[in-house]
């Protein structure tokens, strides 16, 4: 800042900032000294301008404001002589330096608490929710850890202030895994929540073959029948089917719960029974029995 034995048209004060893009990185206030008498201090002025007034004005200029609207504040456009309102900011040129430079914390976030780790619902075998209650109202983010019994916790995801929950997905079924959370903010980090852990879902064999069409014992059966059935956490299915009552097996990886059969023999009693398999195991239903119908005497109408 310097006085200058010079004018500037109607310019008291003027500020020249050097940017960097958007970003000032040098600026020099000039006090036009041929144009105006400058006093200070909170008396004695006459015809001119408080030094101590200007130079906050223009101080915003080159923290980086605008000329305000608001005929009270600091950074509005024009002055009256020996005005002493401008060297006390008004609320406009507080908020907006605030908006121009975000407070910073300067102690870390309280800690989150309460944490709950439960196993998904929709994916019980692959993924779990947790859940936390928020301690603090100047975190940026939470950061989640997570550990195996006996191994290292490591961070496994973030997410961001006044977010309480996280679903972790895409993990290994029948296994325990712990969690703990903490939250983050310019300062350091908060102490954690938890840990808590739940175990995932181990797979489960598929539901034993059930229902039968025909239902079993059925006589009077068409000859072009599909048997079916009905199971659930089924991969696939093996069909053991004949006219033993142990019957050997007639197919096998079959995805639909349905058997496309040949045309039957008419008369005739036929077993079958259904073993259903996932990664988990297999189940077998009963054997089951149907008789199609008798054929038509020849000759008869
Ligand atoms: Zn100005």
């Amino acid at each position: 800042m310097f006085f200058r034995n010079d004018s500037n048209g109607s310019a008291i004060a003027t500020t020249y900032s050097w940017y960097s893009g958007s970003s000032i990185i040098d600026t020099d206030i000039v006090f036009w000294d041929a144009a105006f008498t400058f006093f200070s201090g909170t008396a004695g002025c006459s015809g001119g301008f408080y030094i101590e007034d200007v130079v906050a004005h223009e101080f915003g200029h080159a923290l980086g404001l605008g000329h305000s609207a608001d005929s009270t504040a600091t950074m509005y456009a024009s002055a009256s002589y020996c005005s002493q309102s401008f060297r006390v900011l008004a609320s406009d040129d507080i908020a907006g330096i605030e908006a121009i430079y975000p407070a910073v914390a300067t102690t870390p976030p309280t800690a989150p608490s309460e944490l709950a780790v439960t196993v998904s619902t929709d994916n019980p075998a692959s993924a779990v929710d947790i859940a936390w209650t928020d301690g603090s109202t100047d975190e940026d983010r939470f950061l989640i850890e997570r550990a195996l019994a006996g191994e290292a916790w490591a961070q496994v995801a973030s997410v961001g202030a006044n977010v309480t929950a996280y679903a972790d997905q895409g993990l290994q079924s029948g296994t325990n895994y712990s969690y703990r959370v903490r939250a983050e903010n310019s300062a350091g980090f908060s102490g954690y929540a938890g840990p808590a852990s739940a175990t995932t879902q181990s797979p489960v064999p598929p539901a034993t073959p059930s229902s039968p069409t025909p239902a079993t014992g059925a006589t009077g059966v068409s000859i072009d029948i599909d048997p079916s059935w009905v199971s659930a956490g089924v991969r696939s299915y093996d069909v053991y089917f004949g006219t033993s009552a142990a019957p050997a097996r007639y197919a096998s990886g079959l995805t639909a719960a349905r058997l496309v059969l040949p045309t039957l023999s008419a008369g005739t009693t036929y077993f079958w029974r259904v073993t259903a398999t996932n990664e988990a195991g297999s189940s077998t239903g009963p054997t089951w029995s149907f008789t199609t119908k008798a054929a038509k005497p020849r000759g008869k109408k």
